[in-house]
């Protein structure tokens, strides 16, 4: 049985004040979320912060992107062993703004991703085709890409201890989501390509989806199959929405 797992990527918003009403409307409704586990995703700055606000709750803490070095010269960056020191849970990994506005690489998000597990965080790794990918009827070539640059590397073991994310490019801040049935056609590929490696891993393999997700759509996308919660974007900024998103996990 696979536990949902409903994940807020803040991005680069927030400030002290607005995070602080978000987490307090979070903590007073989280009674109402019974199946989903839920998790924050804050940016950097704020983690410490976010981590002494959530203590003795049950949400679990995240960042959004990691470097795939231990430590040095790497200006502007941090390491797992930073967000392991303030409770991090997850870290994002590959996100399409990180693929395309900061140009990296299959490659390196493969580093970043046995960086993290190698250091017990759980990569939430990002996976997803482009509009015009789409149109070309080229999604399965481009997700399976993504996923071998981790398997090729690390075997599908890896992604034992790890999250997949699928978020169709065009769905991300757009308003535009994938029907149930075209993400959950895409959620079986994952499982399925995964379950050729390694059928155990694919089975407990947590595939959430990505892309405008709403209180008012969520439901219909979690009851597919192989749908395991959502990486939710705008909404997860405000409280009422995320939790109504962690609610549509209950049975
Ligand atoms: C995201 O950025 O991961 C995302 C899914 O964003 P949104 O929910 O806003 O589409």
């Amino acid at each position: 049985m696979r536990k949902p797992l409903v994940a807020g990527n803040w991005k680069m918003n927030g400030s002290l004040d607005s995070i602080n009403t978000l987490l307090g409307g979070i903590k007073e409704g989280l009674g109402n979320v019974s199946e989903a586990e839920l998790a924050v995703c804050p940016p950097a700055i704020y983690i410490q912060h976010v981590a002494s606000s959530l203590k003795g709750t049950n949400v679990a803490l995240g960042a959004q992107d990691v470097n795939d070095k231990p430590a040095g010269a790497h200006t502007g960056e941090h390491s797992v062993s930073m967000l392991k020191d303030f409770g991090c849970k997850y870290v994002i990994l590959g996100h399409s703004e990180r693929r395309t506005l900061y140009g990296e690489t299959d490659d390196f998000t493969a580093r970043k991703f046995i960086a993290a597990r190698e250091a017990g965080l759980v990569p939430i790794l990002c996976v997803g085709e482009l509009l015009e990918e789409r149109e070309q009827g080229i999604t399965e070539q481009v997700v399976a890409r993504q996923l071998d640059a981790i398997i090729d590397l690390e075997g599908a073991g890896a992604l034992g201890a790890a999250v997949v994310a699928y978020e169709p490019v065009w769905a991300i801040g757009t308003g535009k989501t994938a029907t149930p049935d075209q993400a959950q056609e895409v959620h079986a590929f994952i499982r399925g390509m995964v379950a050729k490696e390694d059928a155990e891993v694919a089975a407990g393999l947590r595939i959430l989806y990505g892309g405008s997700v709403k209180g008012s759509n969520a439901a219909e996308l979690f009851q597919m199959t192989d749908i395991d919660g959502g990486l939710i974007g705008g909404a997860s900024l405000d409280a009422t929405e995320f939790l109504a998103i962690g609610q549509a996990c209950n049975s």
